[in-house]
């Protein structure tokens, strides 16, 4: 199994960090964690895209997470040479998404349809809302969906990942949680959202701050991993984007709490699962 990060930004934008979404590469095909900014173009650099997914798993719908929906949901359909639905899983409100999505495209839909003549299906996308258990089962792999806590937004999920022997958890934003915890138990890797609430602190700016009661600081991420047995850890979705050079003050606070690997993600950055 490999974990690929596509984006490893937050919902402002950076000229060097797409959108939050990561990639797991398993015997099931590639599976996609969020569709944020830029993500497609991401795939491309590791030959993935819409058309190769073996399906798309949202764990809320927060608009950095889903900002390209759109453009997965479109280019799934415009390169296919037969009709191949998109699986979606998602929380709660993710179905009503899907519709008002392709409501949205309704008029590119009509122009491609129209003017392209092997193409005689309309995009889709199988969806199945999830709150919690396994979700997913395919050859050795397993997909299972738990409840996080990043209130007020409801429903949120993480997911964990399961080929043979290895694990990976997707925790998305969240808070340390009941859920988050059983998803983690004795995991490989976590992924997981973080904030340096230090700097955020001292920026000050009242829009920023409210982001820390709803979202894991680098120490929330290091005691969920200690407490749970991971043995790695990956600090994604970065808020504030890491200044060039300190780099290394996320790992050393995520350190002080959690014994295991500590890797600060980049676009791109490409991680194997092994025992
Ligand atoms: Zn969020
Ligand atoms: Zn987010």
């Amino acid at each position: 199994m490999q974990v690929i990060i596509l984006g490893s930004g937050s919902p402002l934008p950076d000229p060097g960090r797409a959108g939050p979404s990561t990639l797991i590469r398993t015997a099931a095909g590639d599976l996609m964690f969020d569709c944020g900014r830029g993500v497609l173009m991401r795939a491309a650099a590791v030959a993935s895209g819409a058309g190769a997914l073996r399906a798309l798993f949202l764990t809320h719908l927060h608009s950095d997470h889903i900002t390209d929906l759109n453009d997965v949901f479109t280019m799934r359909w415009v390169t296919s040479f037969a009709p191949a639905p998109l699986p979606v899983f998602g929380p709660g409100g993710t179905a009503a998404l899907l519709e008002a999505t392709e409501k949205m495209l309704e008029p590119d839909i009509g122009y491609r349809l129209a003017h392209h003549g092997d193409l005689g299906w309309r995009p889709s996308a199988t969806m199945t809302e999830v709150a919690r258990g396994v979700i997913f089962e395919q050859d050795s792999v397993r997909v299972t969906a738990a409840p996080t806590d990043h209130a007020p937004v409801r429903p949120t999920v993480g997911y964990r990942i399961d080929e043979g022997e290895r694990s990976v958890v997707i925790a998305g934003d969240t808070v340390p949680c009941a859920g988050l915890d059983e998803l983690c138990a004795g995991a490989d890797m976590l992924v997981h959202t973080a904030v340096r609430r230090d700097l955020i602190e001292a920026i000050g700016l009242p829009r920023l701050t409210d982001i820390l009661d709803y979202h894991s600081s680098v120490t929330d991420v290091a005691l969920t991993a200690a407490r749970n047995g991971v043995r790695s850890v990956v600090l994604t979705h970065l808020v504030p984007a890491p200044a060039p050079g300190t780099e290394q003050q996320w790992i050393d606070q995520a350190r002080a709490h959690f014994d295991g690997e500590v890797v600060l993600a980049a676009d791109l950055l490409t991680l194997d699962v092994t025992a």
